[in-house]
Order: C-alpha cells, then structure tokens, then sequence
C-alpha cells in the first residue's frame, strides 16, 4: 500500500545518506514532505538555570539544518520548518496539507518518547499514521544476540557476543530524486541564535577544531581522517590526546545530530581496511562506535533510571548540592589547573576531549562529592556533541551508579596529568595566566595539585583569586 503524502520528520537524523525513515517514506509514498520542528522545549533553561541547548550546539544545529535544506533542494524537494510541539504541528500541518503518514526515527529517552507517544495518539485521532525506524546505532536491536530487557550490563560481554553473532546491515541509498507536493510553499525559516534566545557562540581561536554543522561537512571530516591524513591509522595511539584536530576523530558532533550514519562511517573504515591499511587502531574505532551503541542500548533497557541520581544502581550514595562549588568546577576556578583548563576549552569550545571529560566528571563526582546528575546536566547544556545517552550513561559510569560500577575508576589527578599532558602545554594553552605568575612555569606534571603550588610558594588564593576556589573543597 501506497500513501498519497506523507511526512519525513527530521529529528536526530539530518542527513540524506543511509537514513531509513526517509527511504521508508519515499518506498510507501507518492509524494513525501520534509519537516524539521523548532521546539521550544529544547530552548527552555533547566532547573540548574542552564541553557537546555547552549549557543555552540544551537549554532551547530542551524547549519545542519541550513545544509540539509540545500541538500533537500537539489532533490527538487525543501524543507518546512514549523514552530512548536512536534506532537501538535506536525498534526495540525498534516491535516492542512492531507498527510497521510508521518515517518520519523525512534528516539530512546524519556522526553523524547513521550512526544513520540503523543505524536501516536493526535495522529490516531485524525486518522493519520505515524511509522518509526531504529537508525542511530551500528547494530539494529532486532539484530542483537539478546533481547533489550536481558542486556548485558558488562560492557566487554555485550561487545564480544555482538561481534560474533550480529551483522551490521546494508547501507540504504542516497535519494536523487525526492518527490514533493508542486503546490507547497516553503513554510517558516531557519531561526537565527537570536530569535533563539541565545548569543552568538564565538568560538576561542584555540579551539581543536572548527566545528561546523551538517552532512556535507560530516562527510568531508570523514573523507580527511580516512582518506586524506590516514589519522585513523594512528587512532589508538593518539585518541587519549588533549590538543590538536587528529588526535581522535572529533566525529561526534555530526554523529549527535544524525549527520553522520554510524554505519556509513563503519562502511567506510572497512573500506580503508581493504584498499589501505587494517591494523589495531582501525578497529578501535569501530570499538569505540559500539561503546556508543551500548549506551543507546543500555539507556533503552534503563528508561528514565539513568536521570536519577542512583543511576542504575541501589540508592546508598549522599551527594551535594552545593552551588558554590559547582560553580567553582563549571566556570573552571577550582584551583586544580587540570581541571580548570578542561572547563574553559568546554565552556569556550564546545568540545572537550574523552580524557577531560572523564576527569573532570570524576572530579565532580567523586572528589567533590557533588550532585553528579548537575555535571552531567552542565554538559548537556554546554557540548557542541550533546548525544543524551552516551552523555548521562557516560556520567552514570564515571560516578559508579552505572554499569559495572568499580572503585578503581577514581582518577588520580596528579598521575593523570604526568601521562597525559607531561609538559603542561595543554594547561598553559588554557590557563594562560598560570604562566603569568611570576617564576611559575608548568614544567612538572606533578606540580599540577593545589597542594604542590602552595609547595612552590605560590598562593592562589591570595595572590590569584580569580584563579582559585576557596572554601572547604575535597
Ligand atoms: C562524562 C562524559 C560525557 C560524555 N558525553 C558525551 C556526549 O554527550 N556525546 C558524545 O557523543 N559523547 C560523549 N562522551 C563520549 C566521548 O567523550 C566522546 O564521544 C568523544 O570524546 C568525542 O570525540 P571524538 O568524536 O573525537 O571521539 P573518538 O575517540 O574519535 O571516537 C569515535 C566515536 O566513538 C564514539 N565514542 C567514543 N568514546 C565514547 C564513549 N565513551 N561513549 C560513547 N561513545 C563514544 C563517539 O561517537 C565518537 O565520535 C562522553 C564521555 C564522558 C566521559
């Protein structure tokens, strides 16, 4: 059976490679019509009083959305912006515009399902239906060796059986052609950060990468990790770096927002492996991908436990709430320079590095003491790659309430910055008044501890107050 019309409702999936809802519509329907929902509840602040979505994400998603228009108008298609509740516009805009379906891909948490549910039931009630696809991840569940509810909670079980008994399925096609309704104007325009509510991100020049939103240039970074550089024969070696555009592939930006497919990266490093070269560091970034896909998973299995304080685990931990020390680690003045450089690259970038977020999330958690559902709320708010899941499970794991909880995934600071960060360049680069300090120079890792700079005779308290937080800390 053929639709007359229906609509594809873009949501985490701004792309027109390997995306199934849009083939899926264009397979069941004559005419098919592209929608994007601006909805004000992704623009609200949070009860931390945090933008939801801060500018470098925002500004991220408009050229997504810019590209995708483009790329939709090549196709002899466009597409239409509507302002609200995706579950009441797209309702109202269908019955306007005699939809008979609405196509659109499945999200995984609590928020998002419930638009999902409702967008089923005011459909219902006009007669319209509503068909969703499973396409964020490498494996599809179905294909899964085990059903969501019996997941394994270790990650390295589910990785080892899904490698041996699951298949990553095919790519779906780039439409050339997209057939759309000769009479529909084009409705409602890309918002500008402003009408947003939001001011522009200005980005530091001393960011690792200058992150710019869509599927064409999703595709070109892909094209120089692989193809141009070969970056991704080095991968594991490199991927725990803190500086530079290559150290790790910096494709979660386009993955987040579905610029990138998952599985068209996958497709692409096995085709590297063939024509180029297939080595340990090949693989470990499909291994990372599948972290991603657990975390989906997980979350999936989990339901709204992974915003609750005791994640997934028995409630048995107090945490702070205390917001003069959360401010002291958001704005980066804890005093520890190694923390304090990770949040201002966070808060003046977007981005941050695996290695910082794990520390600097494991430092809120675990030696502050603090409120961890606070850190991982201070990211959603502030990372340019915001992906729920893989944000609030990482969290959830970091602070010991996730999967396979352990004590042993405390960092230690001083070591940390020995291994990682040996000379100090990446605290220099975003601590630049620590060099100012007359007769400091960040030269020895171990010398990165409160403790040890007051051992050089340095007060920061007194000498620096903008660059230290005071009051009884860890
Ligand atoms: C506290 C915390 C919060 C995080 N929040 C997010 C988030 O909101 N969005 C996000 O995409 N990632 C998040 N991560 C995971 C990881 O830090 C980023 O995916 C990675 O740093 C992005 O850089 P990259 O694309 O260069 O990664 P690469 O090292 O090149 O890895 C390739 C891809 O694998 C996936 N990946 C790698 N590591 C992880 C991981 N630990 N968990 C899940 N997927 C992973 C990502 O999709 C990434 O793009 C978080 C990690 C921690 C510790």
């Amino acid at each position: 059976m053929k639709y007359k019309r229906a609509i594809c409702w873009f949501r985490n999936d701004l792309r027109l490679h390997d995306n199934e809802m849009l083939a899926q519509a264009l397979r069941h329907s004559e005419e098919v019509i592209p929608v994007f929902c601006i909805d004000p509840r992704s623009f609200q602040r949070t009860p931390l009083n945090l933008e939801k979505t801060g500018p470098f994400r925002a500004n991220f998603i408009r050229e997504s959305l810019i590209d995708l228009e483009k790329s939709l108008q090549s196709t002899g298609a466009d597409l239409i912006l509507l302002n609200g509740h995706p579950e009441e516009v797209l309702v109202t805009f269908a019955e306007q515009n005699q939809v008979a379906a609405i196509f659109f891909s499945e999200e995984v948490t609590y928020e998002e399902k419930q638009v999902e549910k409702a967008l089923y039931l005011n459909g219902k009630k006009k007669g319209i239906a509503t068909q969703s696809y499973w396409q964020a991840t490498l494996f599809h569940p179905e294909d899964l060796p085990f059903p969501i509810p019996r997941l394994p909670e270790i990650f390295t079980t589910f990785r080892k059986a899904c490698e041996k008994e699951s298949v990553i399925r095919q790519l779906f096609p780039t439409p050339v052609t997209i057939p759309f309704p000769a009479e529909l104007k084009s409705t409602g325009t890309i918002p500008s950060l402003g009408e947003l509510g939001l001011e522009s991100p200005n980005p530091s020049e001393k960011a690792v990468l200058s992150f710019m939103g869509g599927e064409t240039q999703g595709l070109k970074r892909v094209e120089h990790y692989l193809w141009e550089t070969d970056a991704i024969a080095r991968y594991k070696q490199t991927r725990n770096g803190l500086t530079g555009a290559d150290y790790s592939s910096k494709f979660s930006p386009w993955l987040a927002v579905g610029s990138l497919s998952p599985r068209w990266i996958y497709a692409e490093i096995r085709k590297y492996e063939k024509e180029v070269e297939k080595n340990d560091s090949t693989y470990w970034l499909i291994f990372e991908l599948i972290w991603r896909d657990y975390f989906r998973f997980i979350s999936k299995k989990h339901g709204d436990r992974i915003f609750k304080r005791s994640g997934i685990q028995p409630e048995t931990r107090v945490w702070k709430q205390d917001n003069l020390l959360f401010n002291a680690w958001a704005t980066g003045m804890t005093g520890i320079p190694f923390i304090d450089a990770n949040m201002r690259e966070l808060n003046q970038t977007g981005f941050m590095s695996n290695r910082g977020r794990q520390l600097v999330a494991s430092f809120l958690a675990n030696d502050m003491g603090l409120d961890w559902t606070w850190g991982a709320a201070y990211f959603e708010s502030k990372l340019i790659d915001y992906d729920v899941c893989s944000n609030w499970a990482n969290w959830m794991y970091v602070a010991g309430v996730g999967n396979d909880p352990r004590s042993d995934r405390y960092f230690n600071l001083t070591t940390q910055a020995k291994n990682y960060d040996p000379d100090g360049d990446y605290v220099r680069q975003w601590l630049p008044e620590l060099s100012a300090i007359p007769g400091f120079r960040i030269h020895r890792p171990d010398l990165m501890a409160k403790s040890d700079l007051s051992a050089l005779g340095i007060n920061l308290g007194t000498d620096y107050p903008h660059l230290v937080f005071k009051p009884k800390i860890w």
